[in-house]
């Protein structure tokens, strides 16, 4: 038996209500996820 791998692609960036982004991503097998980022940590690796 073979394990299917997911493969995450980006189904776009939206912002919500409250500021925060929005990521959706998908797999051609049907599997979705969604992920938030805080409005204020909307760059990741800034000091
Ligand atoms: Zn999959």
């Amino acid at each position: 038996m073979s394990q299917h791998v997911h493969v995450r692609i980006s189904d776009g960036i939206a912002v919500s209500e409250d500021g925060e982004l929005v990521e959706r991503s998908r797999c051609r097998c049907g599997a979705t996820w969604i992920r938030t980022y805080p409005a204020d940590e909307g760059e990741p690796g800034r000091q």
